[in-house]
């Protein structure tokens, strides 16, 4: 058990790890962020920080040196590197193991083959020339994705027809692959009628809490809005689906959250991907549900109980700020139920997260 009073290492400094040192704080911890940038959403609300690589070994043992645990608040780190510079001196929740797993797309989907779940139809691809093939095997319409370093729709093309496959692998780049395996998988574009979530924070006694189902709708490849409870046509998939999660999440031994992203499809739910880690869909339980994701991962890496997943309100609605959407913010605050979140970000780029807005209707 790791106390209140001690001190939480946050890998990545963005605003999950915003969100996680809030609600650490909450608990009477203090948080530590490593990360790569000089400054970011999570500078203002943690108590220390420390800027280096990830693989410098020299500033990861500073940063070790400071902090009872540590964490991670994004999955593209390298886990090899974290766990031969963190490990033995403090414990790493969760286990560079669900890293490895979660960051590398065809490592998930062998774990989730496994326990018998569905994902889209695809093939590993690693040359132009494996691509064409794997086009022939599949057929379009079809997605390229890189296999490392994918979020939010980036390091992905669509091809429509087998003409387009040459500007596609042009569009993504060959990634600089550290992983084993190959850089790219072309993925059969799934015919779905809703796409959701399963969240679930999960105790080091394999206790799990598991929060009601998000129905997401994406824009351009980014979350727009998640919402409790979902429609039926997706409540129906759900059970299914969470207990692929719950699997899953055993197999791991994962401590802390986790979070697996579905399609909702004629034939049930086909898995799509997952994340180590708290997760965007879950921002909605930060106000509309008893425990958040937040707390819930704070908890479950510190070996406190698990809070209490129950919604707060008959419907919860979450919705992203992109860009110029964080401007709204007077007429947002102008309504009387409705939680603000701002994540300090300056530069409001087009498509960048800058907030969210979470309305409980009770
Ligand atoms: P990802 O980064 O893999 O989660 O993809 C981002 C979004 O792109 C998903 O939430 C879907 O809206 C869409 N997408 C990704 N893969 C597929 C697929 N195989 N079929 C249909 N839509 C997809």
């Amino acid at each position: 058990m790791i106390p209140p009073g001690s001190t939480i290492g946050i890998l990545g400094g963005g605003q999950l790890g915003r969100m996680l040192a809030v609600a650490a704080a909450r608990l009477g911890y203090r948080s530590h962020v490593f990360a790569p940038e000089a400054s970011g959403p999570a500078t203002e609300v943690a108590a220390e920080w420390t800027q280096g690589r990830f693989e410098d070994a020299d500033a990861m043992k500073r940063f070790a040196s400071k902090v009872d645990i540590a964490t991670y608040e994004f999955e593209n780190v390298d886990p090899h590197a974290v766990a031969s510079l963190l490990a033995g001196r403090i414990p790493v929740r969760p286990s560079t193991f669900s890293l490895d797993i979660s960051r590398y797309r065809p490592n998930e989907k062998d774990m989730v083959a496994h326990f018998g779940g569905r994902t889209a139809d695809w093939r590993g691809v690693d040359d132009s020339g494996d691509l064409l093939r794997a086009i022939e095997e599949i057929g379009t319409p079809a997605i390229l994705k890189t296999t490392l370093f994918g979020y939010d729709g980036k390091g992905q093309a669509r091809i429509d027809t087998p003409e387009e496959a040459e500007v596609a692998w042009r569009t993504i780049g060959r990634p600089g692959s550290i992983a084993p395996g190959v850089c790219a998988i072309l993925e059969r574009r799934v015919d779905f009628t809703a796409e959701f979530s399963v969240i679930l924070a999960r105790a080091e006694d394999g206790t799990t809490a598991v929060y009601d189902t998000p129905e997401n709708v994406h824009r351009d490849g980014i979350l727009h809005t998640s919402t409790v409870p979902a429609s039926p046509r997706v409540l129906e998939q759900a059970p299914e689906a969470v207990a692929l999660a719950r699997a899953v999440a055993d197999r791991l031994g994962h401590v802390g959250v986790l979070t697996c992203e579905f399609f909702a499809t004629a034939d049930g739910p086909v898995f799509n991907e997952m994340a180590p880690r708290v997760h965007n869909s879950g921002h909605w339980t930060i106000e509309g549900a008893d425990c958040s994701q937040f707390e819930n991962h704070i908890r479950a890496i510190c070996g406190l109980p698990l809070g209490s997943t129950a919604p707060t309100g008959a419907r919860v609605t979450m919705e992203n700020l992109l860009g110029a959407d964080a401007d709204r913010w007077p007429a947002l605050l102008a309504e009387p139920a409705t939680h603000l979140h701002l994540y300090g970000k300056r530069d409001a780029q087009p498509g960048r997260k800058m907030g969210h807005v979470t309305r409980v209707e009770r």
